[in-house]
């Protein structure tokens, strides 16, 4: 790892300010960020990491009327055993717990994990092997070679590019992301309120549309039959440490209005509208999962080794809305 300056930020008011500034980051369990310092995968290596864990009162669960507010800095092992969590948001509780290993989850944070960079293995080759798109450089690598985990559903368009020859086919690997979209949960942070659908993005060195220098502050999730009417089921090759290779999240409101959201199919949570649309307003049957199950991939565009991902979606997706509609 090479040197840096560390600051505990005591207030959100100085952590902004701090990171206003070129060339510094932030800090919070350090499970991501610095696996990505000691690799040294950075164009720019940070002079300045900010640590926003030492801010107080940002590690809170409360329910507040019909609305759960979860704290940036709340743990994945605390939002995974909270009894709040648990009653109203039970699918937030399993992702949480599921996600990375135990030792990772009483230190890495919920803030974090929807923050996290892409995993792709060309944005995370030691020493900045490839400078690729998502690292400000022209192309993507993942395109035209070793695409296996990557998107099924075309590539993430650049939020501030308007250069459109540039892509990037990187998956958002976060347990927590689609299940959060999913439920219509609403991101606070220290400029605006951002709705869960709309906060995950492309952008150089970075997973969301949050601003230079914007900090995520607190995860509202509206408590509700779809809250508490939702299942989430990952699918990945180890049991434990392994982010998901695709996830699918179900859920249903009194009208039988379903949400099919899939995690690790596209650069940011992709939600199945087709396979939404042929369950509408019906009770599930084995058929009509199945499909919906093929209405989840329709205009899929896998890439020369990523064609395995279409058979899990479906099946995913099936399996899931036979479960949900047993419930
Ligand atoms: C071996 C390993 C396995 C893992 N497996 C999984 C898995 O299966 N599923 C999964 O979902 N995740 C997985 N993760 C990710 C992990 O669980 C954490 O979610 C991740 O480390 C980020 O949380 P953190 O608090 O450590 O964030 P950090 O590493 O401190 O930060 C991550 C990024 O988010 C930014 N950031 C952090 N907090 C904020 C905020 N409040 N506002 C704005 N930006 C912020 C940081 O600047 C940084 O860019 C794994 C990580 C490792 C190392
Ligand atoms: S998929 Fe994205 S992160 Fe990976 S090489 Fe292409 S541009 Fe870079």
């Amino acid at each position: 790892m090479r040197a840096f300056n560390h600051i505990n930020a005591k207030s959100l008011d100085e952590a902004t300010a701090l990171l206003k500034k070129d060339g510094s980051v932030a800090i919070a369990g350090g499970g991501d960020l610095l696996g990505a310092l000691k690799d040294d995968i950075f164009p720019d290596y940070p002079k300045l990491v900010v640590n926003i864990k030492s801010i107080p009162e940002l590690d809170n669960i409360v329910l507040d009327g019909n609305i759960l507010k979860i704290g940036t800095l709340v743990t994945l092992a605390d939002a995974a055993r909270n009894p709040l969590v648990i009653e109203s948001a039970k699918a937030v509780s399993d992702a949480a717990g599921a996600a990375s290993s135990p030792t990772l989850r009483e230190t890495t944070t919920i803030g974090g994990n929807v923050c996290q960079l892409p995993r792709c293995w060309y944005f995370r080759k030691l020493g900045n092997r490839f400078n690729c798109a998502r690292k400000g450089g022209e192309r993507c690598f993942a395109i035209s070679g070793d695409n296996r985990y990557h998107s099924v559903f075309g590539t993430g368009v650049f939020k501030t590019d308007s250069n459109t020859n540039r892509g990037c086919i990187a998956v958002n690997q976060s347990d927590l992301a689609p299940i959060l979209a999913a439920m219509g949960a609403e991101f606070v942070t220290t400029e605006r309120t951002i709705k869960a659908a709309d906060f995950f993005g492309v952008g150089v060195l970075s997973a969301t549309v949050l601003n230079m220098g914007e900090l995520l502050i607190e995860i509202r999730i509206p408590v509700s039959e779809v809250s508490k009417n939702c299942r989430y089921k990952r699918f990945a090759f180890r049991k434990s440490i392994d982010f998901p290779v695709l996830s699918v999240t179900v859920a249903v409101d009194a009208d039988k209005s379903y949400r099919v959201v899939i995690g690790g199919a596209a650069p940011t949570p992709y939600i199945a509208v087709k396979a939404e649309e042929v369950v509408k307003g019906k009770n599930i049957t084995d058929e009509l999962a199945q499909e919906a199950g093929i209405a989840a991939i329709n205009g899929a565009k896998p890439y020369k080794e990523n064609e395995y991902k279409l058979q899990i979606i479906k099946t995913l997706v099936k399996r899931e809305l036979i479960a949900l509609g047993s419930n």
